[in-house]
């Protein structure tokens, strides 16, 4: 490599790491990416856990299983039949892995069309923003730069009662590469990974038991969103057991066998692949030398101000590696505007206005407070909802379950959070991140004409209900 001076280092190509380079170089400044990736076959790749390992592989199988359980549970509705339905997993897997190269080589061609140099290896923060490059080969070259980024990402929690093996107890990435449908599979951590793997292989034909340590289902949901998911994916046949406090794991002729406890006392149930899903923590491991500043906080996570600046001079870092809820989109705006903040630019990142997705069937979405949230602040509030069954066109498409729901505050009306269970709920949350974005109304919302049949409506109507003036629902 010729060049060893930049304005600009980006370490890590995640969904936080590649469009800061990009945002970088598109305001004039000299930048190099820096990211180690490497694949099951040892090739790099850019992209990060998301595109690899997480948000496009995980979709891309959600995808191909919610069609194979549509042919088989509910084409008959549509009277359709379909005979000898079967599926091909390594069909399956083939197409997944197509989607990621074509997602992950996208970004080498942004790279190189946005004037960023890319490198492929591992980047190490040193004193005085400096970073050591080692490439692919061992070679190490130290580089300058007036600005570091770090955008290091996470990686999965281990369980020390349950430690994978890479075969049997895998994590998430392990749960995407299966080449096989497991007969019986445990799921240790019902959260977001968890919920979406479990339904790949639920709904591909695996006995799915989803043990959690909680006794509270979706926590981080608003809890009538929660109730109306947990009764859907018990019926979808998610054996989801609450309360359940994993103490080990016994590996036998007959599959392994968890052990664990609830409030009825100790208990196990014996599987053939176990996924362990319980969260993960920042990645920070080769990252930083000595004395460059950075601090960690109890947790792993590089402190940084609400800016994303760290303790040292001109070293940034964005992404899973900051506090934070670790998802692509967050991590992307912290990378963007990083990168307009560096240029001089005004930016900032809107913590209050995040979506969260969880892609299952129904699709969870919401953006702000949930009412538990709302209530717990003591601002007097007001409520509308609006189920699917009284939608069109969600009867339209056989998918009448769920509801949207939005919370707004009594005294100026604005809209403090909306929560969406049901079809496409994750693209009918952008209308409310929007709606959020602005300070909307519920008002604002009512007066929006939305078109129709359409799922938005639902949106609409909720907005109306908050008032008690939905027109297709009677208000309560
Ligand atoms: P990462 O994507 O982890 O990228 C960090 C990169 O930095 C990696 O490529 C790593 O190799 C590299 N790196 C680390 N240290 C160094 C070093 N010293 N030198 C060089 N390179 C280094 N989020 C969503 O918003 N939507 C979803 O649908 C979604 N689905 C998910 C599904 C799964 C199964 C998983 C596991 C996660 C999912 N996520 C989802 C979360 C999402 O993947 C993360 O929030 C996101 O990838 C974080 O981006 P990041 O750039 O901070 O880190
Ligand atoms: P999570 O934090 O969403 O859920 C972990 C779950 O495991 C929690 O419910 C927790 O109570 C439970 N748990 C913790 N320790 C346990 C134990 N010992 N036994 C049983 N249960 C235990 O974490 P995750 O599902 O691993 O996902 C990690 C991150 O990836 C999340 O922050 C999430 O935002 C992100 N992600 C996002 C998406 C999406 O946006 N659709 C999809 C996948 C992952």
């Amino acid at each position: 490599m010729a060049e060893t001076s930049f304005d600009v280092i980006v370490i890590g190509a995640g969904p936080a790491g590649y469009p800061c380079a990009i945002r970088a170089a598109q305001n004039k400044l000299k930048v190099a990416c820096i990211d180690e990736w490497k694949n099951y076959d040892g090739s790099y790749a850019f992209g990060g856990t998301c595109l690899n390992a997480g948000c496009i592989p995980s979709k891309a199988l959600l995808e191909s299983s919610e069609l194979y359980h549509r042919a088989q549970v509910e084409f008959a509705a549509h009277g359709i039949r379909a005979a000898g339905v079967e599926i091909d997993v390594a069909t399956m897997q083939k197409r997944k892995a197509h989607i990621v190269k074509t997602s992950t080589q996208g970004i080498t061609g942004l790279f190189k069309s946005a004037g960023v140099t890319a490198l492929q290896g591992h980047g190490r923060l040193l004193a005085g923003h400096k970073v050591e490059y080692t490439a692919a080969d061992g070679t190490k070259q130290e580089l300058t730069a007036k600005h570091v980024v770090l955008a290091s990402g996470s990686s999965p929690m281990e369980l020390k009662s349950v430690p994978f093996d890479g075969k049997t107890v895998v994590d998430s990435w392990g749960a995407l590469e299966f080449t096989e449908v497991p007969k019986r599979l445990g799921v240790i951590g019902a959260g977001v990974i968890g919920l979406e793997l479990g339904s790949v292989w639920r709904r591909l034909g695996a006995e799915v038991v989803v043990l959690e340590a909680m006794e509270q289902f979706l926590f981080i949901a608003d809890q009538q969103v929660a109730k109306e998911a947990l009764k859907h994916f018990k019926k979808q046949g998610l054996d989801i057991r609450l309360g359940a406090k994993v103490s080990g794991a016994e590996h036998g002729k007959g599959g392994v066998t968890l052990h664990y406890a609830d409030g009825a006392g100790e208990k196990s149930v014996t599987v053939d692949k176990v996924v362990v899903a319980v969260g993960r923590r920042p990645f920070t491991t080769g990252l930083l030398g000595t004395d460059t500043g950075i601090e960690l906080d109890e947790r792993g996570f590089i402190k940084v101000d609400h800016e994303c600046r760290t303790g040292a001079t001109n070293v940034w870092a964005v992404g899973d590696v900051v506090r934070g809820p670790m998802l692509a989109h967050k991590g992307k705006e912290e990378g963007v505007v990083v990168a307009d903040l560096i240029a001089g630019l005004t930016a900032e990142v809107n913590y209050r206005t995040i979506p969260s997705v969880i892609y299952t069937a129904p699709e969870i979405a919401w953006v702000g407070q949930t009412e538990e949230q709302v209530k717990a602040s003591g601002r007097p509030y007001k409520v509308g909802s609006f189920p699917f069954m009284a939608s069109g066109r969600a009867r339209a498409m056989e998918a009448p379950a769920g509801f949207a729901k939005v919370i707004a505050a009594t005294d100026d009306d604005e809209i403090l959070g909306v929560h969406v269970i049901g079809p496409m709920a994750g693209e009918l949350i952008a209308e409310a991140v929007l709606a959020m974005e602005y300070s909307a109304s519920t008002e604002d919302l009512q007066r929006t004409i939305h078109a129709h049949p359409t799922l938005s409506e639902a949106l609409h109507e909720a907005a109306l209900a908050a008032d008690k003036r939905a027109i297709d629902f009677p208000n309560k």
